[in-house]
């Protein structure tokens, strides 16, 4: 299941977009085995949607829109900010891209560097080893996804 939360087509009501809303669905017993994601970074309320991730284990965190939408370094503020506290294994890279096939190169561009970048940081801060940060990437921008919407290899709670 997704949510879009946070940002994103100008009709939503932002005082309402803060992904802890969903907080109800997260604790509903019949929904426990339910992948949900909550896309679009939950920007400006990443750190919530992080928050999220790291408490529910079925609360998956993709970055799309606030990657590439946002500027360099609001992109930088929104994969920082799911890297605090989210677990690695719950944070997904996707573009948002539609209509527009700019937007598609422009997202992956942007999203690669960003996210280098950010565990980089990480890397120099001794939260991550160079290796852990090389598999953090795959995991960012390809692996948890591909497990989550392909099956391959279960991630989900038990
Ligand atoms: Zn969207």
């Amino acid at each position: 299941m997704q949510f879009h939360t946070g940002f994103g087509d100008p009709d939503l009501d932002l005082r309402t977009a803060n992904p802890l809303h969903l907080r109800p669905i997260f604790e509903d017993a019949t929904l426990r085995r339910a992948p949900i994601v909550l896309l679009h970074a939950g920007y400006p309320f990443t750190r919530e949607g992080g928050y999220l991730a790291a408490v529910y284990p079925n609360a998956y965190l993709d970055l799309g829109l606030a990657l590439p939408y946002l500027s360099r370094a609001g992109m930088r503020f929104a994969a920082r900010a799911a890297l605090e506290l989210a677990p690695i294994s719950k944070i997904m890279f996707s573009t948002d891209a539609h209509l527009i096939p700019e937007t598609f190169y422009l997202g992956a561009r942007c999203g690669r560097e960003v996210i280098a970048e950010v565990l980089s940081e990480a890397i120099a801060d001794g939260d991550l080893s160079p290796a852990e940060a090389d598999a953090a990437a795959l995991d960012i921008l390809h692996r948890n996804a591909a497990r989550l919407y392909f099956g391959q290899g279960h991630i989900g709670p038990a």
